[in-house]
């Protein structure tokens, strides 16, 4: 009698593309296909004289015990799941009934275990990258499993910020489970985190939802769903769920949390929380109980659907108090991060105080840092996880806050103390109006209060001078390098009731259509007129050999 042999195939999420080689070799090869009806007809257009038993989807551990003895009379049997075999799958089942027959590898009927592409990852494939980093996979069903232990392992994972896969998130008798598990998740996550929801995937009616935690009940959930939790860094960009490859990111002020760009990352000052830089553990990642009323009132805005979430499970189970007790404490997980952001006395004002310097040290600590710049500005460093606390400070002490990067800087002289006033209403309204605004390359608007320009405005971005109760423009200025050279003087005597709309409108301009990264004057030569003032060639009239920084 020929030898039998058991293959224990994964098929994938669904499509032919997405099946190993192995696996269609296994199934080939084979005399017999046990599965469950729905993954039988998925797979059935690569067979070919295979005979095929399918069964209902509860009938897995008759399903084992049939392949088993149909191996052990000689025939090769393949044993299908969707995904891995060894997820939630027939390969434990396969070897729980061989190891009830006394199986030994030694002695019993050959077995193979192929394995396949499992939801977590075709879903993960379908919504960018959710998973890259730390993760887990949750199944919410609780025919085999007391919900107490998986409520638990909901509740560690939420706890531990892993990214997390839920499988069998609900089926029509099974409803309670993820609105439960979205309670639990949203006492350690914003409500904010995004969610993926994929169903299907790979086959035909595969569909991609993206949402948030707190809106993801919102949408259908079923049992061909995988529903994908992002950790407390995973994000949204261009309709793809990205979660990061680590933790390095910043924040600055007016802006979301940014990655660090890869040359700053592994840099020991960007790694406050590395096992080398702690002082104690305890101290990084902190834990915070916050007490609340019952009433739900969450540390964060958005709270509809935890409210609804509530209310569903109060009509369930009949027993307010109880639920509104289970409400009452929020965890949040607090996770620092390298604040940036730059600081100056005011606009026209170069004058520290006492209560500023000693602001500064407070918050800066001794773990954070402080740069001066020569934007008359000091930019600091500073890693928390609580980047509002350190900016009330700083404005109760009465700086002006900026964010850093590719942003517009102003940078205004000091009026010679103040003697020379006329102009510093002008410089704190394009301050409000236009500072800190994000744009293609970093910009700086000089702004002198004579034409003594003894602040050198003209070597700024974009150059203002106050002369004679009115304003001449600057354009165009290469500002750092052997080949600087000023701003073109391209308007002289702007009325001041004028000159916002003007610099407004040149800034709106560049922020539009420059390409990402190019300097003012570098889209001024290319494009050669900015709000109809004309380009006209600065550029020193030798050659000039490029000499980067360090040669
Ligand atoms: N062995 C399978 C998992 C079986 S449990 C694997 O490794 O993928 C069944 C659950 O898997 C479903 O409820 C769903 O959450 C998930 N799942 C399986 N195939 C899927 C697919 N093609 N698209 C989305 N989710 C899927």
């Amino acid at each position: 009698m020929e030898k039998g042999k058991l293959y224990v195939v994964g098929f994938g999420p669904g499509s032919f593309d997405h099946i190993t080689a192995r696996a269609v070799e296994a199934l080939q090869e084979s005399d017999l296909i046990i599965g469950y009806k729905t993954y039988v007809d998925l797979i059935r257009g690569l067979l070919t004289k295979q005979t095929v038993v399918s069964t209902g989807m509860t009938e897995e551990v008759s399903r084992a015990q049939e392949a088993v003895k149909q191996a052990e009379l000689g025939k090769k049997v393949a044993v299908i799941s969707s995904g891995d075999s060894g997820v939630y799958g027939m390969a434990g089942l396969m070897y729980e009934v061989l190891i009830e027959k006394g199986w030994t590898e030694a002695t019993g009927v050959e077995i193979e275990v192929v394995p396949g592409i499992s939801a977590i990852n075709s879903c993960a494939s379908l919504l960018g990258a959710p998973i890259m980093h730390d993760s887990c996979t949750i199944s919410l069903s609780d025919h085999l499993t007391p919900w107490d232990l998986i409520a638990k392992r909901v509740e560690a994972a939420a706890q531990a910020d892993f990214v997390i896969a839920l499988y069998n998130p609900r089926s029509g008798r099974r409803t309670r489970q993820i609105v439960e598990t979205q309670r639990i998740l949203l006492k350690y996550r914003s409500p904010d985190t995004p969610v993926g929801l994929v169903k299907s995937a790979y086959r035909d009616r595969q569909s991609v939802i993206m949402t948030t935690l707190s809106e993801m009940l919102n949408h259908e959930i079923g049992m061909l769903t995988t529903v994908v939790i992002g950790n407390s860094s995973t994000f949204f960009y261009d309709n793809k769920m990205i979660t990061p490859r680590g933790y390095q990111r910043k924040y600055t002020l007016g802006s979301e949390k940014q990655p660090l760009k890869p040359h700053q990352r592994l840099r020991k000052e960007a790694e406050p929380w590395s096992l080398e830089s702690m002082s104690s553990i305890d101290e990084q990642i902190t834990t915070e109980v916050v007490e609340k009323a019952p009433t739900i009132d969450l540390p964060f805005q958005k709270v509809s659907s935890l409210d609804m979430a509530l209310q569903a499970l109060s009509m369930i189970d009949g027993d307010e108090e109880e639920l509104g007790e289970k409400a009452i404490t929020y965890v949040q997980q607090k996770i620092e991060s390298i604040f940036e952001l730059a600081v100056s006395p005011g606009v026209a004002n170069k004058q520290f105080t006492t209560k500023q310097m000693t602001t500064l040290v407070e918050v800066v600590g001794e773990k954070g840092t402080m740069e001066y710049t020569p934007n008359h500005q000091i930019v600091l460093r500073i890693p928390t996880s609580d980047p509002e606390t350190v900016t009330s400070k700083l404005s109760n002490a009465g700086f002006l806050l900026s964010p850093i990067g590719d942003v517009l800087t102003v940078k205004a002289c000091d009026f010679c103390d103040g003697e020379k006033t006329d102009a510093i209403p002008y410089a704190e309204e394009i301050q409000r109006t236009l500072g800190g605004l994000s744009l293609p390359k970093e910009l700086t608007v000089g702004i002198n209060g004579c034409g003594m320009a003894c602040y050198k405005a003209v070597m700024d971005d974009i150059g203002i001078v106050f002369r004679k109760g009115k304003f001449d423009l600057f354009l165009g200025a290469k500002p750092v390098g052997r080949t600087a050279h000023p701003g073109q003087p391209v308007a002289e005597g702007i009325p001041p009731e004028q000159i916002i709309d003007k610099v407004t409108a040149i800034i709106e301009e560049y922020k539009e259509k420059a390409h990402p990264n190019e300097r003012l004057f570098k889209y001024f030569k290319r494009v050669k007129e900015i709000q109809g003032y004309k380009y006209q060639d600065m550029a020193p009239k030798i050659e000039i050999e490029p000499a980067p920084c360090g040669d």
